[in-house]
């Protein structure tokens, strides 16, 4: 019998009648042929309230405990969910991470995948089990420990156990129902994708388009897992929601295919620091060394000579990282100060900026869409602090308060709101 994977998220699960709901989902799939794996989320806010209880109980920060009460979440939904499907007279057991078993490494709150065998699962489909519903976000360390895997952790879970067992199709159920070109919170023009391709998904993720987590599309592409986005709340049927998958089958013309942003960003400058090698290093290496994510960068030469003490170049540094990181980044520039590993005259943070990117893979084959994208913000008065591009992105600081009619601008410019013609 084929496999099918299903996950559903927090909101899918929300409540007893949610859950009912997408046991009837599971059922008719079931009908249709398919054994199916199940990951379940935590109930909505279940995680969030487990954090919680952590962080209220005790200052000691133990990484194993922590994992132990979070993953916790996903064990009820997992057993409620196998005794709705029972209920149905589906044959469904629930998993939890240690059975099947889900074998990860030890980093507690961010373990990676080492090995999921079949066998436990398989011998149970073998018995006449129809659903094998699996506690999603979890998995056990080589010490016998409890592992989760980060935040929005269980579509890499379904992603994972997609590419384990073959199955045919990875479903994603949420509250969307499916990837748009842009939020639509922002422009009522969004629409929704039939199809992207991998490459543009991972970027749309990672710029903060909050369906997919990142690892999980990383994973479907390395492993070639079709990916499907849907919501649980709309009656859905094959041609639901937004496929992700490879880009030999999108026939789609557009050279941008989606507007992403992310609103908290925040820019340092370092004001003239030393030009010379290993000076990146050494402003990079702390801030790596303190967990910030860095992410655009700017090297700017100036002409002029530091002191009588540094006669050459000097330079300014820029680099933005999420504003929740902002207080290491400082902490970490002064530090490197104080023991002399750099110098600067003065550092400048700007926490009020944010990021909009386009994106798509037309953009390999298609020259001048930088110019279109600066030209079309330009014409909006919004100024550009930072820019970076990769093969397939173009990404631009900007004044936090543009954010909305920049990606408005962008959305109309790049013509996002028609559907695109086939080739
Ligand atoms: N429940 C976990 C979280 O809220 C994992 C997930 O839902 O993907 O992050
Ligand atoms: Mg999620």
């Amino acid at each position: 019998m084929p496999t099918l994977v299903m996950k559903f998220g927090g909101t899918s699960v929300a409540n007893l009648e949610r859950i009912a709901n997408v046991a009837e989902k599971i059922s008719r799939e079931v009908e249709r042929g398919y054994n199916v794996i199940v990951i379940v989320s935590a109930m909505s806010g279940k995680t969030n309230e487990l954090i919680g209880w952590v962080n209220d109980t005790s200052d000691i920060y133990d990484a194993r405990e922590y994992d132990a009460v979070v993953a916790s979440g996903e064990n009820v939904t997992a057993g409620l969910m196998a005794l709705r499907l029972q209920e149905m007279g589906v044959s469904a057991r629930s998993w939890q991470g240690w059975q099947v078993p889900i074998n990860t490494t030890s980093a507690h709150s961010a373990a990676r995948f080492v090995s999921i065998p079949r066998d436990n699962i398989e011998a149970k489909f073998a018995e006449g089990f129809r659903v094998a519903v699996v506690a999603g976000f979890q998995g056990v360390s080589p010490e016998g420990r409890i592992t989760t895997l980060g935040r929005g952790g269980s579509d890499t879970t379904a992603v994972a156990f997609a590419a384990a067992f073959e199955a045919e199709r990875c479903d994603i159920y949420t509250d969307v129902d499916g990837v748009y070109t842009t939020d639509p919170r922002i422009t009522a023009k969004a629409r929704k994708l039939d199809k992207i391709s991998y490459e543009e998904m991972l970027e749309l993720a990672s710029l903060g388009a909050k369906v997919l987590q990142t690892r999980s599309v990383e994973l479907a592409m390395r492993y070639g897992v079709r990916l499907r986005v849907l919501s649980s709340f709309d009656e859905t049927d094959e041609t639901s929601g937004t496929m992700v998958c490879d880009e030999e089958e999108i026939m789609e013309s557009k050279v941008v295919s989606g507007i992403a942003f992310s609103r908290d960003e925040a820019k340092v400058t370092l004001v003239t620091v030393e030009d010379r090698p290993g000076i990146a290093a050494a402003i990079f290496g702390p801030l790596a060394d303190a967990g910030v994510n860095v992410d655009m960068i700017v090297q700017n030469i100036s002409e002029k000579d530091y002191d009588e003490v540094h006669p050459g170049a000097v330079t300014d540094m820029t680099f933005s990282c999420p504003i929740d990181q902002i207080n290491r980044a400082r902490k970490a520039m002064e530090n490197a100060k104080a023991n002399g590993s750099i110098n600067y005259e003065n550092l400048i943070v700007d926490a009020d900026v944010s990021k909009v990117s386009v994106v798509g893979i037309g953009m390999r084959s298609h020259t001048g869409v930088a110019a279109k994208m600066f030209r079309a913000l330009a014409a909006e008065g919004v100024n550009i602090k930072v820019i970076s591009t990769s093969e397939i992105k173009i990404s631009v600081l900007i004044d936090r308060k543009y954010i909305e009619l920049a990606v408005q601008t962008l959305h109309d410019e790049f013509d996002l709101g028609a559907p695109a013609d086939d080739v």
